[in-house]
């Protein structure tokens, strides 16, 4: 019979759990003894199921802000594709990563809202730079400017 309020039932549940906690323990027993290797097989039937999810998730992202098969870092051009990230071009990467999370859920987020555009690719060496510095020293001529610049590299 179907409930007219998921909400209604899942409270009923709830005080069946709670005033039957005996009941509710041996379901639970029986359950697992019913399927005794539920978990294992499910990892034996998808093994690298989160890993090639999460690259190839990761993969398309960096293809699309990259306007490239071959993703690269929007300012020194590095390729290699574990050394790659995503950058909030306005500098707020904090926040952006309290608001939707990191990683996949990160990566969800921007397709989900197609692709918005203040997000570039950088190597993390980039990334680091910009985010301590406000600007990459590859932006500025030599490095030798970038120290009149008052900021030593050294922390
Ligand atoms: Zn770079
Ligand atoms: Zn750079």
């Amino acid at each position: 019979m179907p409930y007219k309020n998921p909400e209604t039932h899942r409270e009923y549940q709830r005080l069946w759990r709670k005033n039957n906690p005996d009941r509710y323990q041996k379901q639970q027993q029986q359950w697992h003894e019913d399927h005794p290797d539920y978990y294992q097989q499910w990892y034996k039937n998808n093994p690298d199921y989160a890993t090639v999810h999460n690259f190839e998730l990761r993969l398309t992202v960096l293809q699309h802000y990259s306007k490239s098969d071959i993703p690269s870092c929007n300012c020194c051009g590095e390729n290699t594709l574990e050394f790659l990230c995503l950058d909030h071009i306005n500098n707020d990467g904090n926040r952006q990563r309290m608001i939707h999370g990191i990683g996949t859920r990160m990566y969800l987020w921007i397709i989900k809202n197609e692709y918005p555009t203040d997000f570039q690719v950088l190597c993390h060496n980039c990334n680091m730079a910009k985010g301590l510095y406000g600007q990459c020293p590859h932006k500025l001529g030599s490095k030798l400017e970038y120290r009149a610049d008052g900021k030593q590299p050294c922390m």
